[in-house]
């Protein structure tokens, strides 16, 4: 594959530096391509360009604006296929799941953003003889930093509401997952969209990710990955006063509550386990269960969890792939090895897969879907987010202590909740500190709705008005009738 350039006013170039990073297939831990190691002299370059091409774009009309992300829309949707394929490979996922999730998202991003805004209604209000109307402008030049578990997925449900709102972009991906960001550049450039709006730097964290937060020029920053490096981004971007959304980690909890029908929803709560390998932000990593169900529940997962057929991600019947890298799958491993030290018992998994198994390359990331029982709700293992195919199990005697286990960690992103009862489920689902609750379901998203975590999980929202507002200041002018 050539190697991949950034994009900066409209053309592809290479780091200033002339320098670049390897981009491995996790799956295979081969070389695929490299991209440019930017600096900040790269990331000031692409703010430049960026604030060069605002005066145009902020001209346009929110109508010209909606126009140009139905078109992009079309042109992701033409090279779905494509999105999936490079997705499987800079990911190691199943390229079932990137055709259903990653290639159907990036296109529904920008369509629902487009059609979204078509449905607003003007805001405003008559009162004391006067109508208050609320005039929305854009931040500016703003910077979108995206991890690697859902590559363009992530980065389009920035870069759709911050073009629609009238913003240029300083955008830069995962260095482990630059493909289909990419693909999202040239597949602008093919449409001819108006040079500098979209740039993109590619590179490291500390080098880039750090640049962008730090620049002076770019006004908002949202970033999607890990908690540590929330941090980082805040103390930085705080004293700068700039607009900050922070989606970050989460220890999510799945929990069956006692009239469970167990047998109906076993496969469901695989999936909310060990989809993407675990490594998606909001899949469940602890279930708890009724002390009175335990034993019943404990070997129907374990189960359901042995059935998962892994392979070489590029195989249709593959459902769970590579994790992100060799070095992530120490890290997990360290994790198993932490949980036995800390009283789990493992109930399957814990170790590389055999690269006997069909389709599993003999360098590549394969981990076993693994199951943990025994620890206390409390462990490291049980309260630390792992972000990888490991799920610990956790038995509790009452509603309350099933409440307090849910609660216990310093994350606040996801949860569900499984029960006969509707609306036993929406009592329980109310009383969890998190951003998002499933009941009966999993990652069943409306865009519409207001994403995001609360205690360590992040600060802020992302989804329908909740971007719309993110992505521009509002002016509330006050006209006094005559
Ligand atoms: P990460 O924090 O390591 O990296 C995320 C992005 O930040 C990458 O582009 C990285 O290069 C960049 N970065 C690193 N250091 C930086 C710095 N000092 N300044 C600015 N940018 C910097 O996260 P990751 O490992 O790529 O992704 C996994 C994490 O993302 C998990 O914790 C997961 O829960 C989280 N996540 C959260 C959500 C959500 O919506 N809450 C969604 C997906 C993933």
């Amino acid at each position: 594959m050539k190697p991949l350039l950034n994009y900066i006013g409209g053309s592809f170039v290479p780091a200033d530096s002339d320098t670049t990073l390897e981009n491995l297939n996790p799956a295979t831990n081969e070389v695929m391509t490299t991209i440019p190691r930017s600096s900040s002299t790269d990331v000031n370059k692409a703010t430049v360009a960026a604030i060069n091409a605002e005066g145009a774009w902020k001209a346009t009309t929110l109508e010209e604006r909606i126009l140009w992300l139905d078109r992009i829309a079309d042109a992701l949707e033409a090279k779905a296929e494509q999105i999936a394929q490079l997705e499987t490979m800079d990911t190691g996922k199943p390229i079932s799941l990137s055709r259903r999730v990653d290639a159907a998202r990036s296109v529904s991003n920008f369509r629902f953003f487009a059609n979204f805004a078509r449905e607003q209604e003007p805001m405003e209000f008559e009162a004391h003889g006067a109508i208050n109307y609320v005039h929305r402008s854009p931040v500016g030049c703003v910077g979108l930093i995206t991890p690697w578990n859902l590559p363009l997925y992530l980065l389009t449900w920035k870069v759709a509401p911050a073009l629609l709102m009238g913003n240029t972009i300083v955008a830069k991906p995962s260095e482990m997952t630059p493909m289909t960001a990419n693909l999202l550049a040239e597949t602008l450039d093919e449409l001819n969209f108006p040079a500098g709006v979209f740039n993109l730097v590619h590179g490291l964290g500390p080098e880039v990710g750090q640049a962008i937060v730090e620049h002076p020029n770019i006004k908002a920053i949202s970033f999607t990955g890990g908690t540590a490096t929330g941090r980082i981004v805040a103390a930085t971007a705080a004293p700068m006063f700039k607009k900050l959304s922070l989606e970050l980690g989460g220890k999510n909890a799945t929990i069956l509550l006692d009239d469970a029908p167990v047998d109906d929803i076993v496969d469901d709560l695989v999936r909310a386990s060990f989809t993407n390998s675990g490594q998606v932000c909001l899949c469940g990593s602890r279930v708890l269960i009724p002390h009175s169900m335990y034993d019943e529940v404990s070997a129907k997962f374990v189960e359901g969890v042995e059935r998962l057929k892994i392979g070489n991600p590029l195989d249709d019947d593959t459902q769970m792939g590579a994790v992100i890298s060799l070095a992530h799958l120490e890290k997990v491993e360290s994790y198993i090895k932490l949980g036995i030290q800390e009283g789990g018992i493992l109930l399957t998994g814990g170790t590389k897969e055999h690269a006997s198994v069909s389709g599993v390359h003999p360098d590549g990331a394969f981990l076993r879907p693994t199951v943990l029982g025994g620890l206390p709700h409390t462990a490291r293992t049980a309260t630390e987010e792992i972000f990888g195919p490991v799920v610990t199990l956790h038995a509790y005697k009452n509603e309350d202590e099933a409440i307090m286990m849910a609660n216990c960690t310093d994350y606040g992103l996801a949860g569900s909740v499984w029960t006969a009862d509707i609306q036993r489920g929406r009592a329980f689902a109310e009383r969890l500190e998190t951003g998002i609750v499933w009941v009966n379901t999993w990652l069943n998203r409306d865009l519409r709705t207001p994403f995001g975590g609360v205690k360590q999980s992040g600060v802020g929202r992302e989804g329908g008005t909740w971007s719309m507002g993110f992505f521009s200041e509002m002016t509330n002018v006050c006209v006094k009738q005559p």
